[in-house]
């Protein structure tokens, strides 16, 4: 039994009667789900004071229009650099003064979100190839889709220490459960894929089992 509570394409929460391990099971596989950010990056110029490091990192984080790429392992190319199977390259040229956001990156749209990568001053340049690929979560939290968490019915904040020691799973009726993406999957589609990547693993079990 599902009741949704609250619904849209970043947020969908909902109680349900389904039991703690499973929906614990069905969190931890949202991190199997593949989803692609930037993995590697070439800077031929940064003038900018931030190091490469950081501009680095920062395209690592940076949500990248969802597509379905094969994950690097899949792709029969073998190349480090990937191929059009398995990965985007993303490209920026700028020239200062302003703030570099990440809309100016091309192919135009690649990045979801209107984000700052840095600061330019006058005549300063920043410069670089990034590569994308597809990955998991769990190899890394750049590749995760979201957020899903859960909570038993009721608000803790209302109860006492003493009347909390007491609840145990048995008392607690219905969990409630929220799902919240980074953008690149509607939320619910999150938990759709968790499910599918936990109902693979069980398959691949069984299939060993036999
Ligand atoms: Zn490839």
């Amino acid at each position: 039994m599902i009741k949704i509570t609250n619904k849209s394409n970043e947020k969908l929460s909902f109680k349900t009667d389904v039991n703690t391990s499973l929906m614990n099971a069905i969190r931890r596989s949202a991190n199997y789900i593949p989803l692609l950010a930037v993995d590697s990056l070439e800077i031929s110029k940064n003038d900018s004071a931030l190091y490469d490091e950081i501009i680095a990192h920062r395209m690592g984080l940076l949500p990248l229009k969802y597509e379905e790429l094969k994950l690097p392992s899949e792709c029969d190319c073998g190349k480090e650099e990937g191929c059009g199977k398995c990965a985007i390259k993303v490209k920026l040229s700028a020239v200062g003064p302003g703030i570099i956001y990440s809309d100016q990156l091309s192919p135009k749209g690649v990045s979801l979100l209107k984000m700052p990568i840095t600061i330019l001053d006058k005549e300063q340049e920043l410069e670089f190839v990034a590569i994308a690929k597809m990955g998991r979560g769990i190899e890394h939290a750049k590749f995760s889709p979201g957020l899903i968490h859960y909570k038993y019915e009721g608000d803790a904040k209302n109860i006492s220490d003493e009347d909390f020691k007491k609840i145990t799973e048995k008392d607690a009726k219905e969990l409630e459960v929220s799902i919240e993406s980074w953008g690149q999957l509607p939320a619910k589609e999150i938990f759709l894929k968790a499910i599918d990547s936990l109902n693979g693993e069980l398959k691949d079990l069984l299939k060993q089992v036999k």
